[in-house]
């Protein structure tokens, strides 16, 4: 890759590529163990919810032929290796909460940020996804540790299908001052989400030949490593998501954790937080102080439908991590677009109303893009020990 490590990662980012890495070498362990908490391993999420976007009829691809990826032959391949069960999700709670027993489903809800009934729907909609969804009677728990974010044969024209509509999605009202950098944001966002997926699953990928989950540099190179604007927009995903976080930290102090387990979740999110740097990311260059253009209200609605898209991803582990993804890349752009930086009470309020699986999505995406930047710096080793030979 021919990143030069000493450039600035954006016009609206005031680090380098060698300074996330070194924030993300700092950080990378507490990090994961935040992520692997009992309060942050638990995501809800709606299997059945319909795609709203197209039907089967107006000739989505769905059929198994054109929705798998990279191996060759997979009939040759046992069962346990297909992409149903590769997609599949593990550790499933269902709708009643009964498959883990009654002490777990009691210990789960104890997991809590204040009163969560309280904290829906605020007027006018500063969401940049659909927080309904958390609550709606069909979502079931899932826990996040027990399904790794990794190669699961999901592919061929149906998810090209899928990506090729959320690209389209980058397309705001034209004549709009701000627009052109928000466009570029908007573009480098999900692509950014589009090359962290194909790290994960180049990192953990299946061999078929050993049966190992291992890293396929080839795979890499070929989806990320051989693009360098796609390993930048990962470094800016990560300044986006690192600015939230930090911004929230002097709000922090007022989310009350139910189980007094969770008080040390707070110190470990308060330790991460304070090791992050404020000058990663300059929001403010993004809709130029406009807080109520046109632009911005264009910029939210249209990620909320790239939140939704997720919904007509037919692989459920992908659509859990897509899913995951989404919510926690729209939480933080809701946290740096929508905080009025001149009213200190307004951003007390958006953070006060931050709903527990916006905090978990957040978290997640985070350690989500962490990880992947820790990755294209393992393959970067593993590319210059196959130059020199090795
Ligand atoms: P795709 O990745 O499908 O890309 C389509 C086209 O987009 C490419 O041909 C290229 O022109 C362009 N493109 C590719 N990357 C970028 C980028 N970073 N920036 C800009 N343009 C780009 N598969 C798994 O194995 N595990 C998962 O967990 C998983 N999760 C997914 C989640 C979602 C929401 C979606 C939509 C797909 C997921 N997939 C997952 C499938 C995976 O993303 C790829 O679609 C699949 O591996 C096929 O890859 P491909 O090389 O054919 O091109």
């Amino acid at each position: 890759c021919t990143i030069d490590k000493d450039e600035l990662v954006s016009p609206t980012c005031d680090v380098t590529f060698q300074e996330i890495n070194d924030i993300n070498n700092d950080i990378r362990e507490s990090l994961v163990s935040l992520a692997r908490t009992d309060f942050f391993k638990y995501f809800k999420l709606d299997l059945y919810k319909p795609c709203t976007f197209w039907s089967d009829n107006n000739r989505f691809c769905v059929n198994r032929a054109c929705a798998v990826d990279v191996v060759e032959d997979w009939d040759s391949l046992p069962d346990y290796w297909q992409p149903e069960v590769l997609g599949k999700l593990d550790d499933v709670e269902d709708t009643e909460g009964n498959k883990k027993g009654e002490d777990e489903c009691r210990f789960l809800d104890e997991l809590c940020v204040g009163n969560d009934n309280q904290k829906q729907f605020t007027a006018p909609d500063v969401n940049y996804c659909d927080i309904g969804d958390f609550s709606n009677s069909e979502a079931v728990l899932v826990d996040l540790s027990a399904n790794p974010e990794r190669f699961t044969g999901y592919g061929g024209e149906e998810s090209a299908q899928i990506w090729s509509s959320i690209y389209k999605e980058n397309c705001f009202s034209e004549g709009e001052s701000g627009q052109s950098l928000a466009k570029n944001a908007f573009y480098r966002l999900v692509s950014g989400f589009h090359a962290s997926i194909a790290t994960h699953l180049s990192n953990e990928h299946l061999n078929t030949e050993t049966g190992k989950w291992e890293p396929n540099l080839d795979l890499f190179m070929a989806r990320v490593g051989n693009f360098p604007e796609r390993v930048s927009n990962l470094y800016f995903n990560y300044a986006i998501v690192s600015k939230a976080l930090w911004k929230i930290k002097p709000y922090l102090d007022h989310l009350t954790f139910c189980s007094s387990y969770n008080e040390d979740v707070k110190s470990m999110i308060m330790n991460i937080i304070s090791r992050l740097d404020s000058k990663i990311f300059n929001e403010d260059l993004i809709f130029e102080n406009e807080l109520s253009s046109k632009v911005k209200d264009d910029f939210r609605a249209r990620f909320k439908n790239v939140t939704q898209i997720m919904d007509c991803v037919h692989c459920d582990r992908c659509r859990l991590w897509g899913k995951v993804q989404t919510t926690g890349y729209a939480t933080s752009l809701k946290i740096l677009f929508e905080l009025d930086e001149r009213d200190e009470k307004s951003k007390q309020s958006i953070v006060d109303k931050l709903t527990k699986y916006e905090l978990i999505a957040l978290i997640n995406t985070f350690d989500r893009i962490s990880k992947s930047i820790e990755s294209v710096n393992n393959f970067e080793k593993l590319y210059n020990t196959r130059l020199a030979g090795g």
